[in-house]
C-alpha cells in the first residue's frame, strides 16, 4: 500500500508542477532558439538560466500572488520572444515596425495569460504546447536548397572566363571586399584635395596595380558577391529586376545561399585549392574558420555585440535573441558597435593569418559603408542616417580616408609581401553625388596584360581561379 501511495504523490507532485505557471518552461523554447546557433558563450549560461528559472519559480509558489505572476509571464514573454516572432514573420507575414508589433503581442499574449492565470487558473494545456513545441524544433527539417535550384529560380547562367594565358602561380590569393569602396579619382575629381589619393599612394608604394574606375553590376552587397563567387551570373537581366523591387529583401537567402555555397570554392576544391572565408558568411565546401568572430550575416538579425552589455560576454550571449538586442540597437549605440566590432574583427584577423599556399581567402571589410563610424576613434552620429546628397559625399571621403588608413595599416605587414591581394568595392556610395555602381579595384601579383581581361566586380571570381595552376 506504501508504494501505491508515493506513486500518488508522484504523479500529484507532476500534475500540480505542470497545471502551475512555470517560468521554466516559458524559457525553454528560447534556449532551445538561443542554442541552435553555434555560440561558445551560451553553452556556459545554460544551465545557469535554468537553475536561475527554477529558484524563481519557487519563490512565486512561495509569494502565490496572482498578479505578481501575471505581470511577470508577460514580462518574460515580451523579454525573451517579441524579437523573434517579430523577425520571423516580418516581411512574409507583415510589414509592421516593432513599435507597432510590440502593441500587438502584448494584447494578445496579455489576453491569453489574462484568461489562463484569473479565468482558468491552469496553466496545464498551454505549458503542454510550450513543450510540444520544444519538442518539435529538434525534428524541424531545415529548408532544403540547391544552388541548381536557385539558379533555375532566377533564370540564372554563368560562364568562368577563359585565359590560359594568364600567369598562374601557387601563391596564396587573398580578396578583400572594401564594402561601398569609392573611386579615388571621381572623389579627387569633386574634392581637388590631395589627401582623398593617400589610399592610392600607399597601394602603388607596395606595387598594386589599380584599376580606378572598377563597375559592379548591382549595388546590393547580396546580388555583388553572389555573382563574383559564382563567375558572374548578371548576363541574366533577373537581378536588374529584382534589385529594384522594394521588397528585394525578400530574396535574401537565396543570395545569401548562393554566396556561402558556390561553384567558386567549389571549382577551387577540385584542384585542391582550399578556401577560408573570413568574411559575411561562410563557406559551404571551405576550410573551417572561426564563424563565430566573423559571420556578419548570421549576426545581423541577432548580433552578439550587444553595446549596454559590452563588458559581459555571457550576457550579450544570453540576450542576444531577446528584446534588449533591440531596444541597444534603437535606442542606444547597439547599431554603429555591431559593425564597429565587425571592422575590427576584420582588421585583427587579416594581421593575425597564417597564409599558406595554393589557398584563397575572402576578407569583407565593413567600410566605408555606412554607419560612418569606428567606436570613438570616429563617432557615430543619428544625424548622418538623413543627410542630403552633398553632406553624405562629404562624410563619407572623411570617413574612407580615415578606415582605409586602418586598413593600410594591416596591408603594410610583412607577410603580404609574398602574396597576391585583390582590393575591390562590391559597389560604390549608394544615395550620394557620385555613381553608385562605380567603385575601384587594386591588384597586387598581377601584370596589365592579364588584367585587361577581368572588368567588373563580378569577373573577380574567374580571375581568383585563373590564379592557380589547375591543370
Ligand atoms: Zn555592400
Amino acid at each position: 500500500m506504501k508504494i501505491n501511495f508515493n506513486k500518488n504523490l508522484f504523479f500529484q507532485k507532476i500534475s500540480e508542477f505542470f497545471s502551475r505557471r512555470n517560468l521554466l518552461i516559458i524559457f525553454l523554447p528560447y534556449t532551445i532558439l538561443s542554442s541552435i546557433e553555434s555560440d561558445y558563450y551560451y553553452q556556459n549560461v545554460f544551465l545557469i538560466s535554468l537553475l536561475f528559472f527554477f529558484v524563481t519559480d519557487l519563490i512565486l509558489n512561495k509569494v502565490n500572488i496572482k498578479f505578481i505572476d501575471y505581470l511577470i509571464v508577460n514580462l518574460i514573454s515580451y523579454l525573451f520572444y517579441s524579437l523573434i516572432i517579430f523577425k520571423d514573420t516580418s516581411y512574409t507575414f507583415h510589414q509592421l515596425n516593432f513599435t507597432v508589433f510590440s502593441f500587438i503581442f502584448l494584447i494578445f499574449f496579455g489576453s491569453i495569460f489574462f484568461v489562463i492565470i484569473f479565468i482558468y487558473n491552469n496553466f496545464k494545456f498551454f505549458n503542454v504546447v510550450i513543450l510540444i513545441f520544444c519538442f518539435l524544433q529538434f525534428f524541424t527539417p531545415k529548408k532544403n536548397y540547391s544552388r541548381e535550384e536557385i539558379f533555375q529560380k532566377y533564370n540564372l547562367t554563368s560562364k568562368i572566363i577563359n585565359q590560359e594565358e594568364d600567369v598562374k602561380s601557387e601563391l596564396p590569393v587573398i580578396l578583400i571586399i572594401v564594402d561601398g569602396l569609392t573611386s579615388a579619382q571621381e572623389i579627387f575629381k569633386i574634392t581637388n584635395d590631395k589627401k582623398d589619393l593617400q589610399f592610392d599612394r600607399f597601394l602603388r608604394a607596395k606595387n598594386y596595380i589599380i584599376k580606378p574606375n572598377l563597375a559592379s553590376k548591382s549595388t546590393w552587397t547580396q546580388y555583388s558577391l553572389s555573382s563574383l563567387f559564382n563567375f558572374n551570373f548578371h548576363e541574366s537581366d533577373t537581378i536588374k529586376k529584382i534589385e529594384i523591387l522594394k521588397n528585394s529583401f525578400a530574396y535574401r537567402d537565396d543570395f545569401r545561399f548562393l554566396t556561402s555555397d558556390n561553384s567558386l570554392v567549389d571549382s577551387l576544391n577540385n584542384h585542391n585549392i582550399k578556401s577560408f572565408s573570413y568574411g559575411l558568411i561562410p563557406f559551404k565546401s571551405g576550410e573551417l574558420t572561426n564563424d563565430f568572430v566573423i559571420n556578419l550575416w548570421g549576426k545581423e538579425n541577432f548580433n552578439f555585440e550587444i553595446e549596454m552589455l559590452k563588458n559581459y560576454k555571457l550576457f550579450q550571449s544570453f540576450f542576444h535573441k531577446s528584446v534588449i538586442n533591440f531596444i541597444d540597437q534603437r535606442f542606444f549605440d547597439g547599431t554603429p558597435y555591431l559593425y564597429d566590432m565587425n571592422r575590427k574583427n576584420t582588421l585583427d584577423l587579416l594581421k593575425d593569418v597564417k597564409l599558406q599556399n595554393n589557398s584563397f581567402y575572402y576578407f569583407h571589410y565593413f567600410a566605408p559603408h555606412a554607419p560612418f563610424s569606428y567606436f570613438e576613434e570616429f563617432e557615430y552620429k543619428k544625424e548622418y542616417e538623413k543627410l542630403e546628397k552633398n553632406m553624405r559625399f562629404k562624410i563619407h571621403v572623411k570617413y574612407r580616408n580615415f578606415m582605409m588608413n586602418k586598413l593600410s595599416e594591416a596591408l603594410n605587414m610583412e607577410k603580404f609581401k609574398n602574396a597576391r591581394i585583390i582590393i575591390a568595392g562590391d559597389h560604390g556610395i549608394r544615395e550620394s553625388i557620385i555613381d553608385e555602381n562605380n567603385t575601384m579595384g587594386a591588384f597586387k601579383g598581377y601584370d596589365n596584360r592579364t588584367l585587361s581581361n577581368y572588368n567588373s566586380v563580378q569577373d573577380l571570381g574567374s580571375l581568383i581561379f585563373n590564379s592557380f595552376k589547375t591543370q
